[in-house]
């Protein structure tokens, strides 16, 4: 569903993707790790092109995502994307919030984005915050409201980039659990966290990032209890 061949990408002079090579199948759910700075959110922007790589290819279900005939919103309606600061409307309600897109750009009318809107609020455990503006959400229930508004549009993939890294120790695990459900559902999922055991019950695969290149992947259970390359050990040691 997603293909790096030989991908690099330069922000300037600085080399922050090293030959990157991965493909992640249909129903995958891949956990990227890695240091501050090491390329990993810049690899998830790659994927919807919201960033754009120097050289090599990219393509998301067989489709060139750099290729200047692509249609670039198509490509992003299939691939919702979660990031650390939930990046919500302010302005609006929760409800306006997840009903901007399915109307502005999928033309659902209003009644029927809204009770689109209303079966993901269900899902993701707060319906009865439909009417609240983001201000008066904690920020585990802000981040579930993207993660609803991520899945309005029926995305094939879903990005998740640290979304709780900026969440109180308490709320995180509301937000896994909706994470991890949406994993068991069969979303195709590439999740940039350093939450193990997340990884540990969903992921199929870790990949660990080191200065721009994949230094490693591997099955949870075996790369957590012995990663092979030095640095992943010292990274490891680090984080847990
Ligand atoms: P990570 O998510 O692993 O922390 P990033 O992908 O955000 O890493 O960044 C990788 C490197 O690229 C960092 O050194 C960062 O400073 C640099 N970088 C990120 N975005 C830009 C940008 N728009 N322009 C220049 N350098 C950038
Ligand atoms: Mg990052």
């Amino acid at each position: 569903m997603i293909r790096f061949k030989s991908v690099n990408k330069y922000y300037g002079d600085f080399h922050v993707l090293k030959d990157i090579n991965l493909v992640i199948n249909k129903g995958e759910v891949v956990v990227v790790i890695g240091p501050s700075g090491s390329g990993k959110s810049t690899m998830l922007r790659c994927i919807n092109r919201l960033e754009t790589i120097s050289d090599g290819e990219l393509t998301v279900n067989g489709v060139k995502v750099n290729d200047k005939n692509t249609n670039i919103n198509e490509l992003r309606r299939n691939i919702g994307m979660v990031f650390q600061h939930f990046n919500l409307y302010p302005h609006k309600t929760v409800l306006e919030n997840i009903t901007l897109a399915p109307t502005m750009v999928l033309k659902q009318s209003k009644e029927e984005a809204e009770k689109i809107a209303m079966y993901y609020l269900e899902k993701v455990g707060i319906p009865d915050k439909a009417n609240s503006y983001p201000s008066q959400l904690s920020g585990g229930q802000q981040q579930r409201v993207a993660i609803a508004r991520g899945l309005a549009m029926k995305p094939e993939i879903m990005l998740f980039d640290e979304p709780t890294s900026a969440l109180d120790p308490e709320m995180i695990g509301e937000v896994l659990d909706v994470m991890k459900a949406l994993a068991k559902e069969g979303m195709t999922m590439v999740v940039v966290t350093h939450e193990m055991g997340f990884a540990k019950e969903v992921a199929d695969r870790i990949i660990f990032m080191d200065q721009g290149r994949i230094l490693e992947e591997g099955k949870p259970a075996d790369f957590y209890a012995n990663p092979k390359e030095e640095r992943a050990r010292v990274f490891l040691s680090r984080i847990l």
